[in-house]
Parts: structure tokens; sequence; C-alpha cells
């Protein structure tokens, strides 16, 4: 069949290879080319032993503190607020404990088969050189926060997830570039990070041209049945026509898939981060500072220090006074670090309320797939999507039930 997938970032180039393994002819199609949108920043982490959603016990705990302060965490800028009531009341409903418990489930599905998914990926590509794997190392500044962290440490050892618990002299010894304030860690040996997670999708990218995939730069605005064809139509008002369509345009796919007669709740949750020279933390892998709301990744392109959320929508400017901001709070756990210069950036995070990805066939044509809405987990969960939407595309039954992830979950309203 002739499928075009609709946005080159990770998740588009994933499922390229997925598609391309089973014979179909595919075109990628992305207005500004391969990793253009949030894929190329990220923090780099294949993160499967992050199961929680973003409306958790944990950011419920920590949002007191955080929501006063505009530089903090997670903050919504008040002029965005309006446009975000819906999503918020979604988030909010998202909240109760079982619902919770449901995303939980759901991700730790996806989350299950994200690691095998890109290590053989990388494998028959022959780019496993791009997996680094010196695991996923947690601190925190706080006993007590730390104590409370017992019960998620021991459901995803229940999961399969091996962590160990380390107080602050194996701390230190494990990193010993952690200054006093960080007192416990948790190490998941089994977590990784990529080279870097631009030249990483470009990679992949490159690599599904040479396997006979096409990429077109072209800005999508419509996608709609014609007969027996799935007809595309750019911003230069020109058709292309295919057996099937996969969506895969991250924090933009909303009018695409309004179109199609899903009205999905669709936000951004923006997230900004500093390259700075490799080797300037002193950390010699990647490091969430629990409660603080950034990771540290040492990737080939520098040591990136980032994260944050803020709901500001896709058009507003960046604020990068919360790189700043991010800086100060790593300053108190790394005291000997050179924090200055480096590359900012901002990106946006294609984010569900319940923190759960859209990955099913639209209400107004099954031949188009839609795999969008990874919010933190793009990267992790890219190849095991990618074999979910080959399943959409074969109609074969896939691995897991999809429910969870319906574009139709949401109902009539949004
Ligand atoms: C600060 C930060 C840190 C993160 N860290 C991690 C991490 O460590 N691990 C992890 O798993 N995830 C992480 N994420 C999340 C991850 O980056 C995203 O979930 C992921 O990149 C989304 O991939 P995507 O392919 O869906 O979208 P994108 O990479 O945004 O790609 C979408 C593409 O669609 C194209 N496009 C959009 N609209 C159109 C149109 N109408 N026509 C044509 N093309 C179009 C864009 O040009 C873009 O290239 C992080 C995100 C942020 C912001």
């Amino acid at each position: 069949m002739r499928v075009g997938i609709i946005g080159a970032g990770i998740v588009g180039v994933a499922t390229a290879h997925a598609l391309l393994d089973e014979g179909h002819e595919v075109d990628l199609i992305d207005r500004e080319g391969i990793a253009a949108g949030t894929s190329a920043g990220n923090a780099g982490w294949i993160a499967h032993l992050d199961i929680l959603p973003l409306a958790s016990p944990k950011v419920w705990r920590n949002l007191p503190r955080w929501a006063f302060d505009p530089l903090g965490p997670l903050a919504i800028r008040p002029a965005y607020l309006p446009a975000l009531l819906p999503w918020l009341a979604r988030f909010v409903a998202a909240s109760q404990p079982s619902r919770i418990e449901a995303s939980i489930r759901a991700i730790a599905t996806l989350n299950g088969r994200a690691l095998a998914a890109w290590e053989t990926r990388l494998a028959s590509l022959g780019l496993g050189n791009h997996l680094r794997d010196r695991g996923l190392l947690s601190v925190w500044a706080d006993e007590r926060a730390f104590r409370a962290a017992g019960e998620l440490i021991e459901r995803q050892r229940a999961l399969g997830i091996p962590v160990e618990t380390l107080d602050a002299r194996s701390l230190r010894a494990l990193e010993p570039a952690l200054g006093p304030r960080a007192v416990a860690g948790a190490l998941y040996p089994s977590g990784r990070h990529v080279s870097d997670p631009l030249q990483f999708t470009r990679a992949l990218g490159e690599a599904a041209l040479q396997r006979g995939a096409h990429l077109r730069k072209f800005e999508i605005i419509g996608v709609s049945g014609r007969g027996g064809e799935i007809a595309i139509r750019t911003s230069f008002d020109t058709l292309a026509l295919y057996d099937r369509v996969v969506i895969a345009t991250g924090a933009w796919s909303k009018p695409l898939a309004a179109a199609l007669g899903d009205a999905i709740p669709l936000d951004t949750e923006r997230g900004y981060n500093v390259t700075l020279p490799s080797g300037r933390l002193g950390l010699t892998r990647p490091v969430m500072f629990e409660g603080e709301g950034f990771v540290t990744t040492p990737l080939d392109s520098g040591d990136r220090v980032g994260g944050s959320v803020e709901f500001a929508g896709l058009e507003a400017a960046p604020n990068f006074k919360r790189v700043d901001a991010i800086l100060g709070r790593l300053r108190r756990f790394l005291p000997e670090a050179d924090l200055t210069g480096g590359d900012r950036w901002m990106g946006f995070r294609p984010s569900i309320p319940d923190s759960l990805p859209v990955i099913g066939t639209a209400s107004g044509d099954p031949r188009v797939v839609y795999a969008f809405g990874h919010a933190h987990h793009g990267l992790t969960q890219a190849a095991a999507t990618a074999e979910l939407v080959a399943a959409l595309i074969a109609d074969r039954r896939p691995p897991i039930d999809l429910a969870p992830y319906s574009p139709q979950r949401f109902g009539k309203k949004h």
C-alpha cells in the first residue's frame, strides 16, 4: 500500500520503519524536514521505567509549592488560562485515583514494550551505537520525599524494572560531582539514553530514506477520504493520494484530527533546556532531580539540563528565564559546576490530560491512523507505537488492547 506519514519527528520516522518492514511504499511528509519539532531537542531518555501520568499524586503534592512560582517546574501563563480551561477540567478528572490507576496501567503497558522495540529496531538498522546504557539516576534532596517514593519503586519492581536505592554515600560514590544537598537516590540500571535526540532522529530518518521511503516537504492543511483513496491537501493547494495516512504531527495534530471528526483534547506542555559543553556538569549518567522538575543528560552534543512544564500554547514566545531558574536549582546540587553559556531551546510536548497518547483510527475514515500525543514519553514510546500503527494499517489485531489510547475515548465534547 502507499502510506503517507505526516510528521517526521521521532514517532513519524519510527513508524516509517515499521511500515517499510511490511513492504509498504512510504512517504514521510513534513513542512520542515526530519526532526524539525520537539524530537530535535528533548532530554534523550528512554524512560520506560517512568510510569506516572502528569496527573499523579507526585505533581499534586508539589503543586502548592510550584503554582505560585511563575518560573517553577509547572506554570500556566495567565493569558493562556482561558484557552486551557477545558484541558484543565479533563486533567482534574484524570486525577481521580481510579483514572490515575488506569493511566499508570496503560503507560506501563506501552513502556513495557518500549525498550525492546528500540533495541530490535536499532539492531536491525545497525544503529545500536546510539543507545547508551549507564542507567538513569533519580536523586532527592529530601528524605521524606524519598520515602514517599517507596511505593512507586515497589510498583516498578513488580513490573520487572530493577531499582537500586542509594544512601547519600553510595550516591556520591556513583556521581562524585553531586554536593551534600543530594541525600538519597535510586538507580535504574535498565534505563537508557540516546546519543543525541537530533542526531538519533536524523539517523533513523536517513535510514528510512535509504530503505526506500521518500521525504516530501509540505505543510499539510487537510486530510480526507476521496473514493478509494485518502487525499491530503498541502498549503500550496496541491493534492496527494494515498491508500493509508498516518498523522504523527505531535503538538500540531489537533486541527488535522478535528477535520476528521475527532475533537482531541491536545495541548502542549512546553519544556525548556540548555546544552552546555560536554563535561561541564561532571555527571556521568542522566539524572532526574526529583521534585525539581528537571533532568540532566550527558549527550554527545553536550551536557543538557532541562525540563519544566509551561502551559502557554503554541504561539507565545519562549521565556528563557525558565532556563535560568532551572540552572539556579541545579546549582544547589552541583556547587562546583560551571553553568555559564550554552545553547537554549524550547519545545512543545504534545499532551493529553490523561498522559496517554492517541493511537487509533480516525472517526471520519478508518484508513487514517493517529499516532500523536506522547507528551513526556515520545522518544521512549515511538518504536513501540510504530509497531501498533503497522498492525492497524495492516488491519491486523494489535499486540495489545488499544482501547486506553483510542481517539474516541474523549466522547463528543472537549
Ligand atoms: C524539554 C523536553 C524534554 C523531553 N525529554 C524526553 C525524554 O527524555 N524522553 C522522551 O521519551 N520524551 C521526551 N520528551 C518528549 C518528546 O520529545 C516528544 O514526546 C516527542 O518528541 C514527540 O515526537 P513527535 O514525533 O510526536 O512530534 P515532533 O517531534 O514535534 O514532530 C512533529 C513533526 O510534525 C511536523 N508537522 C507539524 N504539523 C505539520 C503539518 N501540518 N504538515 C506537515 N508537517 C507538520 C513538524 O514539523 C514536526 O517535524 C521531551 C520533551 C521536551 C519538550
